[in-house]
């Protein structure tokens, strides 16, 4: 097959390049939406709005244990209040029939409907209780202790608004509104394509100068997190001829990911072959470390638009730029609006210089106390270090007019 030569270079900064994927990403449409058990679209989106199906709470809900009281009643303590009954979470038909009047309290649990009457409770800590009396040692204001029927949801509000990724609260929510069952975008199927000559499948012992493939199996668990369903395709070699034929296996899918090849060595050939399909490149670069060489582009195959990214096939860089351009994209794919990056601030334990002109994301540690997050850099050899990326929990951010920052100062970190 005849290569057509790189596309024209496009290199554009760290910001210039998310902008890009967000504005892409704000174009697309999700996948078909299909109806799962809720713990089954855990991590995919959701395709409808969760409604309540009642008042939250249903009914006048006590947040205490102790006695629901006329808060009038005990304006001036000690108060003696005459016990009319108890009223347990889940009160039978007896007890939510109690009604409290002047000069009357009930025993009352976490969770049971206030009475009739009564509009606060009183905690047990405060009280006395002998015989069918109890003696109250502290004032309530009207509404302590209880939360009013239909203050947290009115039946029929939005709880949950469609596009929002499925987590454990909206598990919760879909429980608590009667929901087993509720509407997810099926998870969009992203090709993976690892490229090189020197890379071995897990299942196989590498020969002497040989390494194995983990990028496709990072990048599987990437996707898979993000709420897509990765398709692991063979290893392509760096070979024109069948990396084109992989390639176009690979636009059968919602999005494809290439790894390895997009950097400028002499059998880099995955932007040529992509070239070759008359793809169009978003970019071709992007000011960052790890990850420079990163490549995102789009081309029309059987009548179908394609799109893709090329990641460098160094581990880091692989991983770094799945969660700063390809996230978005997939994000888009699998219904959701583009999430910002979850970026927080540290402060650094030891100081570092580097160069400036490039935005770079450095494996780190973050620890420290929630009053004091501390991070710290973890020594690593360059973006191939996979076992430094596996000792860290975030980058540190370094923007590109930095060369230095010492120990002490606050910095932002991005988690994974
Ligand atoms: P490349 O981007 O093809 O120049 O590869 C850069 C470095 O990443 C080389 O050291 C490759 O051996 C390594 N590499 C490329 N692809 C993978 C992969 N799928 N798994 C692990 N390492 C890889
Ligand atoms: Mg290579």
């Amino acid at each position: 097959m005849a290569t057509t030569g790189a596309a024209e270079p496009k290199l554009l900064s760290f910001t210039e390049a998310r902008q890009v994927v967000e504005t892409y990403a704000a174009k697309l449409s999700p996948t078909e939406p299909e109806m799962l058990s809720v713990l089954d679209a855990l991590g995919l989106v959701l395709a409808e709005h969760l409604r309540a199906d009642r008042d939250f709470p249903p009914f006048p809900r006590a947040t205490r244990d102790g006695y629901a009281v006329r808060a009038f009643d005990v304006a001036t303590v000690p108060a003696r209040l005459h016990l009319v009954g108890e009223i347990k979470a889940g009160a039978s038909a007896e007890q939510s029939s109690i009604a409290i009047g002047k000069g009357e309290a009930a025993e009352i649990m976490t969770g049971a409907p206030v009475p009739s009457g009564a509009d606060a409770v009183v905690m047990v800590e405060y009280t006395q209780r002998s015989g069918d009396e109890v003696n109250v040692r502290r004032a309530v204001q009207a509404g302590e202790n209880v939360v009013a029927a239909g203050s947290e949801a009115r039946q029929g509000t939005m709880m949950v608004p469609r596009g929002t990724r499925v987590t454990h609260t909206t598990v919760a929510v879909a429980a608590a509104v009667g929901r087993a069952e509720i509407a997810a975008y099926r998870r969009p199927k992203v090709a993976i394509l690892a490229t090189g000559d020197e890379l071995v499948d897990i299942n196989l012992p590498p020969g002497p100068n040989e390494i194995r493939n983990s990028n496709s199996y990072s990048l599987a668990a990437q996707v898979y997190a993000a709420g897509g369903e990765p398709v692991i395709l063979p290893v392509a070699p760096d070979a024109p001829d069948e990396l084109a034929l992989l390639l176009r296996k690979g636009f059968d899918s919602d999005l494809l990911l290439v790894t390895g090849g997009v950097s400028m060595g002499k059998y880099d050939l995955v932007e040529q072959v992509l070239a070759s399909f008359e793809a169009k490149f978003l970019f071709t670069g992007v000011r960052i470390q790890p990850g420079k060489p990163v490549v995102f582009g789009e081309a029309t195959v059987r009548d179908k638009t394609a799109r893709f990214f090329g990641l460098p096939g160094n581990p880091v860089s692989t991983m770094v730029t799945f969660q700063l351009f390809v996230r978005p994209v997939l994000d888009a794919l699998s219904g959701s609006a583009p999430q910002p990056l979850p970026f927080a601030t540290a402060v650094l334990q030891s100081s570092f210089t580097t160069k400036t002109g490039l935005t770079r994301f450095l494996p780190a540690k973050l620890g420290g106390t929630h009053e004091r997050p501390e991070v710290e850099a973890v020594r690593w050899q360059g973006s191939g270090d996979l076992m430094a990326v596996s000792r860290s929990n975030c980058y540190i951010v370094v923007p590109p007019e930095r060369d230095r920052y010492d120990a002490g100062e606050s910095i932002t970190v991005l988690l994974f």
